[in-house]
């Protein structure tokens, strides 16, 4: 089971996941996009964090709502909504418990991911965030395998021609390239990953 602790403990290290790969962010969206996605991911899960000491939520739910809404309110760009949406959309499917079961985080985390499609209107293989939640929240609840089919999808975006966002306006030109959101949904899941643990 996975109480409070857990779900800030996961924020926390996808912060410093960001953090680490703050400047590979912004190289992958400056070969397909506007170069700020490493700088609004820092600066949204920095916030996460501030957000998490200064008021420390009661459930895993309020981790994830606070930490959904500050997303929205300090990312900017597309990203923030739609990582914000994750988080809150799932913090919406856990209900009030202090301690979810792996089987319910699954639940809730794929919530997420349809929140996230439905927002962004992107499906699997349009070369967005998705192709790395998507394959994650499948192979969940194990860890190592969400971790690697996250990995595996950001990776596997590389071929892949944008049908969304900012990276879509290339056309062609977005072959060859690994999607920046793709490859930080793939930062989140390996600190889920290395929390479950
Ligand atoms: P912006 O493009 O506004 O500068 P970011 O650079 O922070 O925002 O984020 C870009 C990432 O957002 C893309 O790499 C992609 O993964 C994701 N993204 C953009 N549009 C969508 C969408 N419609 N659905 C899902 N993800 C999207
Ligand atoms: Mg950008
Ligand atoms: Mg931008």
């Amino acid at each position: 089971e996975r109480d409070t602790r857990f779900f800030t403990d996961w924020l926390r290290a996808a912060a410093e996941a960001v953090a680490a790969e703050e400047d590979r962010l912004t190289e992958l969206d400056s070969a397909i996009g506007d170069a700020d996605h490493g700088s609004n991911m820092r600066r949204g899960f920095t916030a996460v964090v501030a957000a998490l000491d200064a008021d420390p939520p009661g459930s895993p739910r309020e981790v994830l709502l606070l930490a959904g809404r500050t997303l929205v309110a300090t990312v900017g760009g597309a990203s923030g909504p739609l990582f914000g949406i994750l988080l809150r959309a799932a913090g919406q499917a856990l209900g009030e418990a202090e301690r979810v079961t792996d089987q319910e985080l699954r639940t809730a985390l794929s919530a997420g991911v349809a929140a996230v499609g439905r927002l962004g209107g992107a499906a699997a293989g349009d070369k967005t965030m998705l192709d790395a939640l998507l394959p994650a929240t499948a192979a969940l609840p194990d860890y190592a395998a969400a971790d690697r089919a996250a990995r595996d999808g950001a990776a596997g975006t590389v071929p892949l021609r944008a049908h969304k966002g900012r990276a879509s306006y290339l056309g062609e030109r977005s072959v060859g390239h690994e999607d920046p959101g793709a490859a930080s949904a793939a930062l989140l899941v390996g600190a889920l990953t290395r929390v479950s643990r």
